[in-house]
C-alpha cells in the first residue's frame, strides 16, 4: 500500500528517520494532494506508525486541502476514487512535491484550517 510510504516519509521529514514529535504534542498531516491517498487511511496510518516509534498515545489530525480544477476553475475535493472535477468532469493532475507535510504544534490552541 502506498499510502503507508508517503506517511513514512512525511514523518521522516518532519521528525528524522524514527524520530517522534515531544509527547502530548498533536500532529497534524496536511494532505496536500487528496488523489494520492484517503484521509482516514492517512489517520490511521500515522497513528500506527508513531505508536511503533514509541508514542504510545498520539493525537493524530489529517487535513485535506480543497483543490481547484485547471481546466474550469472550480474548487474540489478529489479522492483517489473520484479524481475528476466535480463540474466538468476532467481528471485533476496530480500535484509536483509531497503528498502530505507534517505540521506540529507545540499548544494545543485550535488553528485556523
Ligand atoms: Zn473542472
Amino acid at each position: 500500500m502506498h499510502e503507508t510510504g508517503l506517511v513514512v516519509r512525511a514523518l521522516d521529514d518532519a521528525f528524522g528517520s524514527d524520530g517522534m514529535p515531544p509527547p502530548g504534542s498533536p500532529v497534524e498531516l496536511v494532505l496536500r494532494d487528496p488523489l494520492r491517498a484517503e484521509s482516514s487511511t492517512i489517520a490511521f496510518l500515522a497513528g500506527l506508525l508513531l505508536r511503533e516509534r514509541g508514542l504510545p498515545h498520539p493525537q493524530v489530525r489529517v487535513v485535506v486541502e480543497s483543490r481547484r480544477c485547471a481546466a474550469c476553475g472550480a474548487t474540489g475535493m478529489p479522492s483517489p476514487t473520484t479524481p475528476t472535477c466535480s463540474t466538468c468532469g476532467l481528471p485533476y493532475r496530480q500535484l509536483d512535491g509531497p503528498a502530505i507535510v507534517v505540521a506540529v504544534s507545540t499548544s494545543d490552541r485550535p488553528s485556523c484550517v
